[in-house]
Protein backbone atom coordinates (compact mmCIF):
# COMPACT_ATOMS: atom_id res chain seq x y z
CA UNK A 1 0.00 0.00 0.00
CA UNK A 2 1.36 3.79 -1.28
CA UNK A 3 1.53 6.25 1.77
CA UNK A 4 -0.59 9.30 0.68
CA UNK A 5 1.64 11.82 -0.31
CA UNK A 6 -0.87 14.99 -1.46
CA UNK A 7 1.95 16.47 -3.71
CA UNK A 8 2.58 13.24 -5.47
CA UNK A 9 -0.90 12.27 -5.71
CA UNK A 10 -1.94 15.68 -7.06
CA UNK A 11 1.08 15.16 -9.84
CA UNK A 12 -1.18 12.13 -11.27
CA UNK A 13 -3.88 14.54 -12.64
CA UNK A 14 -2.62 16.44 -15.67
CA UNK A 15 -5.58 18.78 -16.39
CA UNK A 16 -5.16 20.10 -12.39
CA UNK A 17 -1.09 20.38 -12.82
CA UNK A 18 -0.79 21.55 -16.16
CA UNK A 19 -3.89 23.75 -16.92
CA UNK A 20 -2.42 26.97 -18.60
CA UNK A 21 -1.82 28.91 -15.54
CA UNK A 22 -1.53 26.19 -12.96
CA UNK A 23 1.82 25.79 -13.63
CA UNK A 24 2.73 28.63 -11.53
CA UNK A 25 2.05 27.48 -8.23
CA UNK A 26 -0.98 28.80 -6.66
CA UNK A 27 -0.62 31.03 -3.76
CA UNK A 28 -1.85 33.42 -1.35
CA UNK A 29 -0.42 36.03 -3.40
CA UNK A 30 -3.84 37.73 -5.79
CA UNK A 31 -1.15 39.56 -7.90
CA UNK A 32 0.77 36.52 -9.10
CA UNK A 33 -2.15 34.55 -10.02
CA UNK A 34 -3.96 37.35 -11.75
CA UNK A 35 -1.57 37.68 -14.34
CA UNK A 36 -2.15 34.00 -15.50
CA UNK A 37 -5.49 31.97 -16.19
CA UNK A 38 -5.50 29.47 -13.00
CA UNK A 39 -7.96 26.87 -12.59
CA UNK A 40 -8.79 26.20 -8.78
CA UNK A 41 -11.27 22.87 -9.76
CA UNK A 42 -13.69 22.96 -6.74
CA UNK A 43 -16.17 21.03 -8.94
CA UNK A 44 -15.75 17.16 -7.69
CA UNK A 45 -19.09 16.52 -6.42
CA UNK A 46 -20.44 17.06 -10.11
CA UNK A 47 -17.08 15.31 -11.88
CA UNK A 48 -13.97 14.42 -10.38
CA UNK A 49 -10.34 14.71 -12.72
CA UNK A 50 -8.90 11.49 -13.88
CA UNK A 51 -5.19 10.67 -13.40
CA UNK A 52 -3.19 9.44 -16.04
CA UNK A 53 -3.63 6.29 -15.98
CA UNK A 54 -6.78 6.52 -16.65
CA UNK A 55 -6.32 8.63 -19.51
CA UNK A 56 -3.80 6.20 -20.41
CA UNK A 57 -5.94 3.80 -20.63
CA UNK A 58 -8.30 4.64 -23.38
CA UNK A 59 -4.52 5.13 -25.35
CA UNK A 60 -3.99 1.76 -24.75
CA UNK A 61 -7.05 -0.17 -25.40
CA UNK A 62 -7.36 1.64 -29.01
CA UNK A 63 -4.02 1.29 -29.89
CA UNK A 64 -3.74 -2.48 -28.55
CA UNK A 65 -6.68 -4.40 -27.87
CA UNK A 66 -9.79 -2.92 -29.25
CA UNK A 67 -12.50 -5.06 -30.46
CA UNK A 68 -15.99 -6.08 -28.95
CA UNK A 69 -16.60 -8.18 -25.46
CA UNK A 70 -18.34 -11.93 -25.56
CA UNK A 71 -19.00 -11.93 -29.01
CA UNK A 72 -16.29 -12.91 -31.05
CA UNK A 73 -13.75 -15.72 -31.15
CA UNK A 74 -10.79 -14.32 -32.21
CA UNK A 75 -7.75 -13.33 -30.13
CA UNK A 76 -8.33 -9.60 -30.24
CA UNK A 77 -12.18 -9.56 -28.73
CA UNK A 78 -10.78 -12.45 -26.21
CA UNK A 79 -8.02 -9.47 -25.16
CA UNK A 80 -10.60 -6.94 -24.70
CA UNK A 81 -12.89 -9.07 -22.91
CA UNK A 82 -10.60 -10.61 -20.44
CA UNK A 83 -9.69 -6.70 -19.50
CA UNK A 84 -13.39 -5.66 -19.28
CA UNK A 85 -13.98 -8.51 -17.14
CA UNK A 86 -11.12 -7.95 -15.08
CA UNK A 87 -12.28 -4.49 -13.98
CA UNK A 88 -15.59 -6.19 -12.81
CA UNK A 89 -13.43 -8.72 -10.41
CA UNK A 90 -11.69 -4.92 -9.72
CA UNK A 91 -15.44 -3.47 -8.64
CA UNK A 92 -16.63 -6.74 -6.91
CA UNK A 93 -13.38 -6.70 -4.78
CA UNK A 94 -13.58 -2.83 -4.29
CA UNK A 95 -17.19 -2.91 -2.85
CA UNK A 96 -16.96 -6.64 -1.28
CA UNK A 97 -19.59 -8.33 -3.43
CA UNK A 98 -19.91 -11.64 -2.99
CA UNK A 99 -19.85 -12.59 -6.90
CA UNK A 100 -18.74 -10.70 -10.04
CA UNK A 101 -22.23 -11.96 -10.77
CA UNK A 102 -23.79 -9.06 -9.31
CA UNK A 103 -21.62 -6.52 -11.15
CA UNK A 104 -24.05 -5.16 -13.98
CA UNK A 105 -22.71 -2.38 -15.69
CA UNK A 106 -24.66 0.59 -16.79
CA UNK A 107 -24.23 4.27 -17.74
CA UNK A 108 -24.17 5.72 -14.11
CA UNK A 109 -26.04 5.87 -10.98
CA UNK A 110 -28.82 7.00 -12.99
CA UNK A 111 -28.93 4.61 -15.28
CA UNK A 112 -28.98 1.97 -12.61
CA UNK A 113 -31.65 3.42 -10.54
CA UNK A 114 -33.67 3.54 -13.62
CA UNK A 115 -32.75 -0.06 -14.35
CA UNK A 116 -34.06 -1.40 -10.86
CA UNK A 117 -36.88 1.29 -10.92
CA UNK A 118 -38.21 -0.12 -13.99
CA UNK A 119 -37.19 -3.62 -13.57
CA UNK A 120 -37.73 -4.69 -9.92
CA UNK A 121 -39.68 -1.74 -9.12
CA UNK A 122 -42.50 -2.43 -11.97
CA UNK A 123 -42.17 -6.19 -10.94
CA UNK A 124 -43.47 -5.75 -7.58
CA UNK A 125 -44.72 -2.59 -6.93
CA UNK A 126 -49.00 -2.65 -6.72
CA UNK A 127 -51.57 0.14 -6.27
CA UNK A 128 -51.26 1.30 -2.77
CA UNK A 129 -47.88 0.09 -2.00
CA UNK A 130 -45.36 2.16 -0.40
CA UNK A 131 -42.01 3.58 -1.45
CA UNK A 132 -39.89 5.56 0.88
CA UNK A 133 -37.20 8.11 -0.31
CA UNK A 134 -35.21 10.35 1.93
CA UNK A 135 -35.83 14.18 1.37
CA UNK A 136 -32.21 14.99 0.14
CA UNK A 137 -31.89 12.73 -2.45
CA UNK A 138 -30.99 13.43 -5.99
CA UNK A 139 -33.49 13.78 -8.87
CA UNK A 140 -31.85 10.73 -9.96
CA UNK A 141 -33.05 8.84 -6.98
CA UNK A 142 -36.92 10.29 -7.11
CA UNK A 143 -37.83 10.78 -10.82
CA UNK A 144 -37.17 6.90 -12.02
CA UNK A 145 -39.55 6.07 -8.50
CA UNK A 146 -42.29 8.95 -9.51
CA UNK A 147 -42.53 7.47 -12.79
CA UNK A 148 -42.80 3.77 -12.08
CA UNK A 149 -45.14 5.26 -8.84
CA UNK A 150 -48.14 6.67 -11.84
CA UNK A 151 -47.49 3.69 -13.55
CA UNK A 152 -48.13 1.05 -10.81
CA UNK A 153 -50.31 2.94 -8.42
CA UNK A 154 -47.95 3.02 -5.32
CA UNK A 155 -47.66 6.01 -2.82
CA UNK A 156 -44.19 7.99 -2.49
CA UNK A 157 -43.25 8.69 1.33
CA UNK A 158 -40.72 11.19 2.06
CA UNK A 159 -38.00 10.04 4.97
CA UNK A 160 -37.46 13.55 7.06
CA UNK A 161 -34.07 14.79 7.96
CA UNK A 162 -32.73 15.73 11.46
CA UNK A 163 -31.34 19.01 12.19
CA UNK A 164 -28.33 17.67 11.04
CA UNK A 165 -29.15 17.34 7.97
CA UNK A 166 -29.36 13.19 8.38
CA UNK A 167 -31.98 10.61 7.89
CA UNK A 168 -34.12 11.18 11.12
CA UNK A 169 -34.32 7.44 12.75
CA UNK A 170 -37.16 7.75 14.75
CA UNK A 171 -39.40 10.10 11.62
CA UNK A 172 -38.28 6.99 9.48
CA UNK A 173 -38.94 4.02 11.87
CA UNK A 174 -42.79 5.60 11.80
CA UNK A 175 -43.16 5.55 7.92
CA UNK A 176 -42.51 2.40 8.18
CA UNK A 177 -45.64 -0.49 7.95
CA UNK A 178 -46.55 -3.71 5.59
CA UNK A 179 -46.74 -1.53 2.56
CA UNK A 180 -43.59 -0.48 2.71
CA UNK A 181 -41.84 -2.28 -0.42
CA UNK A 182 -38.73 -0.23 -1.44
CA UNK A 183 -36.45 2.01 0.57
CA UNK A 184 -34.18 4.20 -1.34
CA UNK A 185 -31.57 6.59 -0.07
CA UNK A 186 -28.26 8.17 -1.04
CA UNK A 187 -25.39 7.13 1.38
CA UNK A 188 -24.41 11.05 1.24
CA UNK A 189 -26.53 13.84 0.09
CA UNK A 190 -24.72 16.02 -2.81
CA UNK A 191 -25.60 18.64 -0.61
CA UNK A 192 -25.49 18.03 2.56
CA UNK A 193 -22.22 15.94 2.82
CA UNK A 194 -23.50 13.98 6.07
CA UNK A 195 -23.01 10.27 5.87
CA UNK A 196 -26.86 9.09 6.73
CA UNK A 197 -26.60 5.77 9.06
CA UNK A 198 -26.80 3.56 6.28
CA UNK A 199 -26.79 0.20 8.34
CA UNK A 200 -29.25 1.45 10.95
CA UNK A 201 -31.68 2.41 8.17
CA UNK A 202 -31.87 -0.49 6.32
CA UNK A 203 -31.71 -2.87 8.77
CA UNK A 204 -35.18 -1.35 10.13
CA UNK A 205 -36.44 -1.11 6.21
CA UNK A 206 -35.59 -5.08 6.11
CA UNK A 207 -37.70 -5.39 9.19
CA UNK A 208 -40.55 -4.60 7.32
CA UNK A 209 -39.63 -6.89 4.58
CA UNK A 210 -38.73 -3.50 2.23
CA UNK A 211 -36.25 -4.03 -0.33
CA UNK A 212 -33.08 -1.36 0.15
CA UNK A 213 -31.57 0.84 -2.74
CA UNK A 214 -28.64 2.91 -2.21
CA UNK A 215 -27.48 5.60 -3.66
CA UNK A 216 -23.54 5.36 -3.38
CA UNK A 217 -22.63 8.44 -5.94
CA UNK A 218 -21.10 11.01 -3.70
CA UNK A 219 -19.58 8.21 -1.10
CA UNK A 220 -17.06 5.73 -3.07
CA UNK A 221 -14.40 8.23 -3.91
CA UNK A 222 -14.41 8.97 -0.37
CA UNK A 223 -14.72 5.79 1.83
CA UNK A 224 -14.56 2.29 1.86
CA UNK A 225 -17.95 0.46 0.95
CA UNK A 226 -18.46 -2.84 2.04
CA UNK A 227 -22.45 -4.32 0.38
CA UNK A 228 -22.18 -7.12 2.28
CA UNK A 229 -21.10 -5.21 5.71
CA UNK A 230 -23.83 -2.80 5.67
CA UNK A 231 -26.39 -5.60 4.02
CA UNK A 232 -28.48 -3.33 1.16
CA UNK A 233 -30.26 -4.99 -1.56
CA UNK A 234 -28.69 -2.40 -4.01
CA UNK A 235 -26.21 0.27 -4.17
CA UNK A 236 -25.30 2.38 -7.22
CA UNK A 237 -22.59 4.53 -8.40
CA UNK A 238 -20.83 6.04 -11.30
CA UNK A 239 -16.85 5.64 -12.17
CA UNK A 240 -16.50 9.65 -13.07
CA UNK A 241 -16.93 10.91 -9.08
CA UNK A 242 -14.28 8.51 -8.39
CA UNK A 243 -11.37 9.53 -10.83
CA UNK A 244 -13.01 7.62 -13.59
CA UNK A 245 -14.30 8.30 -16.99
CA UNK A 246 -17.60 9.55 -17.67
CA UNK A 247 -20.78 6.91 -19.11
CA UNK A 248 -19.30 4.07 -16.71
CA UNK A 249 -21.42 3.29 -14.07
CA UNK A 250 -22.25 0.22 -11.41
CA UNK A 251 -25.35 -1.89 -10.29
CA UNK A 252 -24.36 -4.13 -7.18
CA UNK A 253 -27.56 -6.08 -6.25
CA UNK A 254 -27.88 -9.35 -4.54
CA UNK A 255 -27.62 -12.19 -6.98
CA UNK A 256 -30.94 -13.84 -5.19
CA UNK A 257 -32.99 -10.53 -6.18
CA UNK A 258 -30.95 -9.91 -9.97
CA UNK A 259 -32.30 -13.48 -11.07
CA UNK A 260 -35.90 -12.66 -10.08
CA UNK A 261 -35.97 -9.29 -11.85
CA UNK A 262 -36.84 -9.20 -15.81
CA UNK A 263 -33.92 -7.79 -18.32
CA UNK A 264 -34.57 -4.21 -18.32
CA UNK A 265 -33.42 -3.91 -21.63
CA UNK A 266 -33.70 -5.83 -24.59
CA UNK A 267 -30.65 -6.60 -27.20
CA UNK A 268 -27.70 -8.58 -28.32
CA UNK A 269 -25.68 -10.75 -25.58
CA UNK A 270 -28.70 -10.52 -23.04
CA UNK A 271 -30.35 -13.39 -24.38
CA UNK A 272 -29.48 -17.24 -24.23
CA UNK A 273 -32.16 -18.03 -27.06
CA UNK A 274 -34.09 -16.21 -29.44
CA UNK A 275 -36.92 -17.56 -31.57
CA UNK A 276 -40.34 -16.26 -33.85
CA UNK A 277 -41.44 -19.97 -32.71
CA UNK A 278 -40.93 -19.70 -28.70
CA UNK A 279 -40.24 -17.38 -26.16
CA UNK A 280 -37.01 -15.95 -25.86
CA UNK A 281 -34.58 -16.98 -23.17
CA UNK A 282 -32.52 -14.50 -21.54
CA UNK A 283 -28.60 -14.35 -20.55
CA UNK A 284 -27.26 -15.53 -17.28
CA UNK A 285 -25.84 -12.95 -14.71
CA UNK A 286 -24.65 -10.14 -15.03
CA UNK A 287 -25.11 -10.08 -18.87
CA UNK A 288 -29.01 -10.41 -18.27
CA UNK A 289 -28.61 -6.64 -17.63
CA UNK A 290 -26.30 -5.43 -20.36
CA UNK A 291 -27.83 -5.71 -23.68
CA UNK A 292 -26.22 -4.19 -26.87
CA UNK A 293 -22.27 -3.21 -26.76
CA UNK A 294 -21.10 -2.04 -23.67
CA UNK A 295 -18.51 1.08 -23.03
CA UNK A 296 -15.42 -0.90 -23.29
CA UNK A 297 -12.70 1.54 -23.07
CA UNK A 298 -14.92 3.74 -20.45
CA UNK A 299 -15.03 -0.03 -18.01
CA UNK A 300 -11.27 -0.96 -18.46
CA UNK A 301 -10.18 2.59 -17.91
CA UNK A 302 -12.63 2.77 -15.00
CA UNK A 303 -10.53 -0.74 -13.67
CA UNK A 304 -7.34 1.47 -14.18
CA UNK A 305 -8.79 4.09 -11.33
CA UNK A 306 -10.02 1.52 -9.07
CA UNK A 307 -6.59 0.34 -9.18
CA UNK A 308 -5.31 3.59 -8.58
CA UNK A 309 -7.25 4.54 -5.55
CA UNK A 310 -6.87 1.55 -3.79
CA UNK A 311 -3.08 1.34 -4.11
CA UNK A 312 -3.22 4.51 -1.59
CA UNK A 313 -3.87 4.03 2.06
CA UNK A 314 -7.38 5.35 2.41
CA UNK A 315 -7.35 6.44 5.77
CA UNK A 316 -4.97 8.82 5.04
CA UNK A 317 -6.60 9.99 2.06
CA UNK A 318 -9.75 11.03 3.98
CA UNK A 319 -7.66 12.49 6.78
CA UNK A 320 -6.21 14.86 4.28
CA UNK A 321 -9.44 15.46 3.13
CA UNK A 322 -11.09 15.99 6.53
CA UNK A 323 -8.23 18.47 7.21
CA UNK A 324 -9.03 20.19 3.93
CA UNK A 325 -12.84 20.63 5.08
CA UNK A 326 -12.26 21.95 8.05
CA UNK A 327 -9.25 24.82 6.89
CA UNK A 328 -12.45 25.45 4.07
CA UNK A 329 -15.12 25.43 6.23
CA UNK A 330 -13.50 27.90 9.16
CA UNK A 331 -12.25 29.87 6.37
CA UNK A 332 -15.75 30.68 5.45
CA UNK A 333 -17.66 30.45 9.16
CA UNK A 334 -14.70 33.66 9.84
CA UNK A 335 -15.92 35.52 6.57
CA UNK A 336 -17.40 38.65 7.02
CA UNK A 337 -18.08 42.17 5.39
CA UNK A 338 -18.25 45.65 7.78
CA UNK A 339 -17.77 43.07 10.54
CA UNK A 340 -20.95 41.00 10.12
CA UNK A 341 -20.46 37.39 9.06
CA UNK A 342 -22.08 36.54 5.79
CA UNK A 343 -22.38 32.82 5.23
CA UNK A 344 -24.70 30.98 6.04
CA UNK A 345 -24.07 26.69 5.73
CA UNK A 346 -27.07 24.99 4.19
CA UNK A 347 -26.91 22.50 7.30
CA UNK A 348 -25.92 22.47 10.56
CA UNK A 349 -22.25 21.42 11.82
CA UNK A 350 -18.82 20.27 9.86
CA UNK A 351 -19.85 17.86 7.23
CA UNK A 352 -18.22 14.62 7.02
CA UNK A 353 -16.97 14.74 3.43
CA UNK A 354 -15.39 17.57 1.34
CA UNK A 355 -18.24 18.58 0.39
CA UNK A 356 -19.40 22.48 1.63
CA UNK A 357 -22.80 23.97 0.80
CA UNK A 358 -23.59 27.60 1.98
CA UNK A 359 -25.29 30.96 1.10
CA UNK A 360 -23.84 34.18 1.30
CA UNK A 361 -25.97 36.78 2.52
CA UNK A 362 -27.15 39.70 0.21
CA UNK A 363 -25.68 37.81 -2.96
CA UNK A 364 -27.51 35.44 -5.29
CA UNK A 365 -25.10 32.30 -5.98
CA UNK A 366 -24.82 32.58 -9.60
CA UNK A 367 -23.19 36.45 -8.81
CA UNK A 368 -20.81 34.66 -6.74
CA UNK A 369 -19.97 31.50 -8.60
CA UNK A 370 -19.75 33.58 -12.43
CA UNK A 371 -17.06 36.34 -10.13
CA UNK A 372 -15.35 33.19 -8.99
CA UNK A 373 -15.24 31.70 -12.46
CA UNK A 374 -13.31 34.81 -13.83
CA UNK A 375 -10.83 34.08 -11.29
CA UNK A 376 -10.53 30.45 -12.22
CA UNK A 377 -12.17 29.25 -9.41
CA UNK A 378 -14.72 26.43 -10.21
CA UNK A 379 -17.49 26.21 -8.35
CA UNK A 380 -21.00 25.02 -8.41
CA UNK A 381 -24.13 26.89 -7.82
CA UNK A 382 -28.05 26.13 -8.35
CA UNK A 383 -30.26 23.39 -7.03
CA UNK A 384 -27.71 20.43 -7.77
CA UNK A 385 -30.22 18.18 -8.86
CA UNK A 386 -31.82 18.46 -5.40
CA UNK A 387 -35.00 20.38 -6.04
CA UNK A 388 -36.89 19.01 -2.82
CA UNK A 389 -34.17 19.75 -0.65
CA UNK A 390 -34.06 23.43 -1.45
CA UNK A 391 -37.87 23.56 -1.53
CA UNK A 392 -37.74 22.29 2.77
CA UNK A 393 -34.49 24.76 3.20
CA UNK A 394 -36.31 27.24 2.14
CA UNK A 395 -33.72 28.54 -0.31
CA UNK A 396 -33.58 28.61 -4.46
CA UNK A 397 -30.18 27.32 -4.86
CA UNK A 398 -26.83 27.42 -2.89
CA UNK A 399 -22.81 27.18 -3.60
CA UNK A 400 -21.11 24.63 -3.39
CA UNK A 401 -17.29 23.72 -2.98
CA UNK A 402 -16.83 19.76 -3.57
CA UNK A 403 -12.99 18.88 -2.83
CA UNK A 404 -11.14 15.90 -3.73
CA UNK A 405 -7.78 14.55 -2.21
CA UNK A 406 -5.91 16.23 -4.98
CA UNK A 407 -6.78 20.19 -3.53
CA UNK A 408 -4.38 21.70 -1.64
CA UNK A 409 -4.91 24.67 1.32
CA UNK A 410 -3.19 27.03 -1.49
CA UNK A 411 -6.24 26.21 -3.12
CA UNK A 412 -8.69 27.02 -0.59
CA UNK A 413 -6.88 30.32 0.69
CA UNK A 414 -6.94 31.97 -2.86
CA UNK A 415 -10.51 30.55 -3.48
CA UNK A 416 -11.20 31.82 -0.01
CA UNK A 417 -8.87 35.58 -0.92
CA UNK A 418 -10.77 35.44 -4.24
CA UNK A 419 -14.14 35.47 -2.38
CA UNK A 420 -12.86 38.62 -0.02
CA UNK A 421 -12.36 40.70 -3.54
CA UNK A 422 -15.09 40.09 -4.63
CA UNK A 423 -17.23 40.95 -1.91
CA UNK A 424 -15.19 44.13 -1.66
CA UNK A 425 -15.63 44.94 -5.51
CA UNK A 426 -19.45 44.51 -4.92
CA UNK A 427 -19.64 47.73 -2.61
CA UNK A 428 -17.21 49.91 -5.07
CA UNK A 429 -19.18 49.34 -7.97
CA UNK A 430 -22.40 50.19 -5.97
CA UNK A 431 -20.63 53.63 -5.77
CA UNK A 432 -19.47 53.43 -9.20
CA UNK A 433 -22.80 52.88 -10.55
CA UNK A 434 -24.06 55.90 -8.34
CA UNK A 435 -21.74 57.89 -10.16
CA UNK A 436 -22.80 56.70 -13.59
CA UNK A 437 -26.25 57.04 -12.87
CA UNK A 438 -28.15 59.60 -15.17
CA UNK A 439 -25.06 59.43 -17.67
CA UNK A 440 -26.78 56.18 -19.44
CA UNK A 441 -30.67 57.00 -20.21
CA UNK A 442 -33.04 55.19 -22.66
CA UNK A 443 -30.57 56.26 -25.88
CA UNK A 444 -31.61 54.48 -29.62
CA UNK A 445 -27.70 53.80 -29.57
CA UNK A 446 -27.58 51.83 -26.60
CA UNK A 447 -26.23 48.68 -28.22
CA UNK A 448 -23.49 51.17 -29.35
CA UNK A 449 -22.95 52.03 -25.97
CA UNK A 450 -22.54 49.14 -25.02
CA UNK A 451 -19.71 48.03 -27.24
CA UNK A 452 -17.96 50.97 -26.64
CA UNK A 453 -17.39 50.38 -22.88
CA UNK A 454 -16.88 46.58 -23.42
CA UNK A 455 -14.34 47.93 -25.88
CA UNK A 456 -11.97 49.08 -23.01
CA UNK A 457 -11.80 45.80 -21.23
CA UNK A 458 -9.77 42.88 -21.81
CA UNK A 459 -9.67 40.03 -19.34
CA UNK A 460 -12.97 38.32 -18.52
CA UNK A 461 -12.16 39.31 -15.18
CA UNK A 462 -13.13 42.98 -16.15
CA UNK A 463 -15.73 42.01 -18.41
CA UNK A 464 -17.51 40.24 -15.90
CA UNK A 465 -17.55 43.57 -13.22
CA UNK A 466 -18.47 45.70 -16.44
CA UNK A 467 -21.59 43.36 -16.42
CA UNK A 468 -22.17 43.64 -13.19
CA UNK A 469 -22.14 47.16 -13.39
CA UNK A 470 -24.38 47.12 -16.14
CA UNK A 471 -26.95 45.11 -13.60
CA UNK A 472 -26.98 47.42 -11.31
CA UNK A 473 -28.55 50.30 -13.80
CA UNK A 474 -31.60 47.86 -14.82
CA UNK A 475 -34.86 49.13 -13.55
CA UNK A 476 -36.30 46.69 -11.08
CA UNK A 477 -39.60 45.85 -12.26
CA UNK A 478 -42.44 45.52 -9.73
CA UNK A 479 -43.25 42.64 -7.94
CA UNK A 480 -46.69 42.45 -9.48
CA UNK A 481 -45.12 42.14 -12.66
CA UNK A 482 -42.70 39.31 -11.66
CA UNK A 483 -45.25 36.32 -11.96
CA UNK A 484 -45.48 33.13 -14.25
CA UNK A 485 -47.07 34.86 -16.92
CA UNK A 486 -43.67 36.93 -17.39
CA UNK A 487 -41.00 34.10 -16.54
CA UNK A 488 -38.84 33.12 -18.88
CA UNK A 489 -38.18 29.17 -18.94
CA UNK A 490 -34.43 28.39 -20.03
CA UNK A 491 -32.50 30.35 -17.52
CA UNK A 492 -30.79 29.04 -14.52
CA UNK A 493 -31.74 31.75 -12.22
CA UNK A 494 -35.25 33.25 -12.29
CA UNK A 495 -35.73 35.91 -14.87
CA UNK A 496 -38.94 37.78 -15.93
CA UNK A 497 -39.82 39.96 -19.50
CA UNK A 498 -42.79 42.24 -20.04
CA UNK A 499 -42.96 44.19 -23.33
CA UNK A 500 -44.90 47.09 -24.06
CA UNK A 501 -45.69 48.63 -27.81
CA UNK A 502 -46.63 52.00 -28.60
CA UNK A 503 -49.12 53.37 -31.37
CA UNK A 504 -45.87 53.59 -33.62
CA UNK A 505 -45.26 50.13 -33.67
CA UNK A 506 -41.85 50.49 -31.50
CA UNK A 507 -41.59 47.61 -28.70
CA UNK A 508 -40.30 48.60 -25.31
CA UNK A 509 -39.18 46.33 -23.23
CA UNK A 510 -38.41 45.64 -19.48
CA UNK A 511 -36.91 42.98 -17.55
CA UNK A 512 -35.67 41.46 -14.05
CA UNK A 513 -34.06 38.65 -12.61
CA UNK A 514 -33.20 37.83 -9.03
CA UNK A 515 -28.92 37.39 -10.15
CA UNK A 516 -27.26 40.30 -11.16
CA UNK A 517 -24.99 38.66 -13.43
CA UNK A 518 -28.31 38.27 -15.09
CA UNK A 519 -29.88 41.56 -14.54
CA UNK A 520 -26.78 42.49 -16.78
CA UNK A 521 -26.50 40.17 -18.88
CA UNK A 522 -30.46 41.66 -19.40
CA UNK A 523 -29.08 44.97 -20.02
CA UNK A 524 -27.27 44.16 -22.53
CA UNK A 525 -29.86 42.51 -24.44
CA UNK A 526 -32.61 44.99 -24.01
CA UNK A 527 -29.72 47.46 -25.35
CA UNK A 528 -29.86 45.90 -28.28
CA UNK A 529 -33.76 45.55 -28.98
CA UNK A 530 -35.26 48.42 -27.06
CA UNK A 531 -37.41 51.11 -28.92
CA UNK A 532 -37.42 49.37 -31.79
CA UNK A 533 -39.62 47.90 -34.34
CA UNK A 534 -40.33 44.62 -34.88
CA UNK A 535 -38.41 44.70 -38.15
CA UNK A 536 -35.47 46.09 -36.74
CA UNK A 537 -35.78 43.69 -34.22
CA UNK A 538 -35.61 40.85 -36.15
CA UNK A 539 -32.74 42.00 -38.28
CA UNK A 540 -31.00 43.29 -35.34
CA UNK A 541 -28.08 40.25 -35.61
CA UNK A 542 -27.78 39.42 -31.93
CA UNK A 543 -24.50 37.19 -32.48
CA UNK A 544 -21.70 39.20 -33.61
CA UNK A 545 -23.31 41.91 -31.19
CA UNK A 546 -22.34 38.83 -28.26
CA UNK A 547 -19.06 38.37 -30.10
CA UNK A 548 -18.14 41.66 -30.13
CA UNK A 549 -18.52 41.88 -26.50
CA UNK A 550 -16.61 38.73 -26.15
CA UNK A 551 -19.71 37.30 -24.23
CA UNK A 552 -21.21 33.74 -25.07
CA UNK A 553 -17.73 32.18 -24.50
CA UNK A 554 -17.23 33.04 -21.35
CA UNK A 555 -20.89 31.65 -20.11
CA UNK A 556 -21.84 28.37 -18.96
CA UNK A 557 -23.82 26.70 -21.46
CA UNK A 558 -26.50 27.02 -19.85
CA UNK A 559 -26.18 30.74 -18.76
CA UNK A 560 -25.80 31.18 -22.72
CA UNK A 561 -28.91 28.47 -23.41
CA UNK A 562 -30.94 31.20 -20.98
CA UNK A 563 -29.66 34.40 -22.69
CA UNK A 564 -30.22 33.10 -25.89
CA UNK A 565 -33.49 31.89 -24.67
CA UNK A 566 -34.66 35.35 -23.47
CA UNK A 567 -33.49 36.78 -27.04
CA UNK A 568 -35.97 34.37 -28.52
CA UNK A 569 -38.73 35.80 -26.13
CA UNK A 570 -38.11 39.06 -27.38
CA UNK A 571 -37.93 37.57 -31.44
CA UNK A 572 -40.83 36.15 -30.46
CA UNK A 573 -43.13 39.47 -28.80
CA UNK A 574 -42.12 41.02 -31.78
CA UNK A 575 -43.34 38.98 -34.54
N1 LIG B 1 -26.91 10.68 -6.89
C1 LIG B 1 -26.14 11.59 -6.31
C2 LIG B 1 -26.11 11.70 -4.82
C3 LIG B 1 -25.37 12.45 -7.09
O1 LIG B 1 -24.60 13.36 -6.52
C4 LIG B 1 -25.43 12.34 -8.50
C5 LIG B 1 -24.68 13.26 -9.36
O2 LIG B 1 -24.29 14.32 -8.97
C6 LIG B 1 -26.24 11.35 -9.06
C7 LIG B 1 -26.97 10.54 -8.23
C8 LIG B 1 -26.32 11.16 -10.54
O3 LIG B 1 -25.10 10.67 -11.01
P1 LIG B 1 -24.85 10.49 -12.60
O4 LIG B 1 -25.17 11.81 -13.22
O5 LIG B 1 -23.41 10.13 -12.68
O6 LIG B 1 -25.75 9.41 -13.07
Amino acid sequence: MKKFKPALFRQQFPLVVNYEGNTLSINNSLSQIESSSPLVYFDNGATTQKPNCVIDSYHSFYQTANANVHRSSHALSAKATTAFEHARKRVKTFINAKSYKEIIWTKGTTESINLIAMSFGRKILKQGDEVILALSEHHANIVPWQLIAEQTGAVIKIAELDVMGRVDLPAFERLLNSKTKVFCCAHLSNVIGKINPISELIQMAKSVGAITVIDGAQAVVHFPIDVQSIDCDFYVFSAHKMYGPTGVGVLYGKQALLETMPPYQGGGEMIKQVSFNSPTTFNSLPFKFEAGTPNIAGVIAFGKAIEFISAYNAKQIREYEKQLTIHCYQALQNLSVSSKKIVTFTVQGLPDIPVICFTLSGHHNHDIATALDSYGIAIRSGHHCAMPLMEYLNISGCLRVSLAAYNTFEEINYFINCLKKILAQESDSSLACANNNGKNEKNEQASSLVITQFAAVKSWDARHRQIMLLGKQLNRLDKSARNEQTLISGCESLAWLVTQKNRHNIFHFQADSDAKIIRGLLFIVLAAFNDKTAEQIQAFDIESYFNTLGLIQHLSPSRGNGILAIVDKIKGMAQ
